[in-house]
């Protein structure tokens, strides 16, 4: 069997199992097993897979066409430009969450030497592309569970080995609340109990413990809005990740808490994505 040829059949494959971005993934898929990138495989299209190759293809599909997500069979995937190491045990980085980026990074485009919270951190995707973005930075990052921490201190050392560092802790028991941070920010689990059971095959392959954000979906702001305001420096801000559906409810948790200039920014698909507020 051709490059092309295995092309042509895992795009096939993947279609038939209902699987939208055939095109990109049967790319990802070949790129990953013949080591190539995008002109090498145009100019060994023809080239014949070798045994090893053929195996490894196999085992792939197998994964792939039971919905295990493509992104833990690649062990890495991008985000901002970076890569990032991911697996079973920690959430995978959405093209959703560069929004959080932009307004961070506008957030803090006046600060001096920034630090930073990332609350919920996972792969540390959030902490760790602020860290890299912006200058004299330290951040951060709260993850409260080994499986995800795993991945999460390979991050920090290929990505910003100097300025941030990892705290395996609970939110929920206040860690991290000695220090004052210019920025706070959290992509928490927020998926309502009642949605959990109708989530996409892939999304079922991620930690319960990364999605699931209480009855309503809001735990986890009530409780950060609530008592991590007090560790925000004056002026500094609050950055919510949010649910296409919970701009408005995000936005009064936080002005019951006291913020100023709440905004909802939406991502590039036009949902509701972020609320953002500061403290005086
Ligand atoms: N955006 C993720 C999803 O819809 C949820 C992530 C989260 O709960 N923070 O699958």
């Amino acid at each position: 069997m051709t490059i092309f040829e295995a092309y042509n059949n895992i795009k096939k494959e993947l279609k038939n199992a209902g699987i939208d971005d055939d095109v990109f993934e049967a790319k990802q898929i070949i790129k990953y097993i013949t080591g190539y990138n995008n002109s090498q495989i145009l100019s060994n299209y023809s080239n014949e897979l070798t045994e090893f190759q053929k195996n490894n293809l196999t085992a792939i599909m197998k994964q792939r066409l039971i919905h295990y997500p493509l992104q833990y069979i690649l062990g890495r995937w991008d985000f901002y430009g970076r890569s990032y190491k991911v697996g079973p045990g920690v959430l995978i980085p959405r093209q959703d969450t560069e929004t959080v980026i932009d307004v961070c990074l506008e957030v803090l485009k006046d600060a001096e030497k920034p630090k930073i919270l990332d609350i919920c951190a996972g792969t540390g995707c959030i902490g760790l592309t602020l860290a890299a973005e912006t200058e004299n930075s330290s951040v951060t990052l709260l993850e409260k569970y080994e499986e995800a921490a795993r991945y999460l201190r390979e991050n920090i050392k290929n990505n910003a080995p100097e300025n941030a560092k990892l705290i395996l802790a609970d939110v929920f028991d206040g860690a991290a609340k000695d220090e004052k941070y210019d920025l706070i920010v959290s992509n928490p689990p927020y998926i309502k109990a009642e949605d959990i059971k109708n989530l996409q095959a892939e999304v079922k392959y991620e930690p319960e413990t990364a999605l699931a954000g209480g009855k309503d979906g809001l735990d986890f702001y009530r409780f950060i809005a609530k008592e991590y305001k007090e560790c925000l420096r004056s002026g500094g801000a609050l950055v919510f990740e949010i649910g296409f559906d919970q701009g408005e409810a995000v936005k009064a948790i936080m002005e019951a808490e006291g913020f100023n200039d709440i905004k909802i920014v939406k991502d590039y698909s036009e949902n509701d994505r972020v609320v953002f507020g500061t403290v005086n």
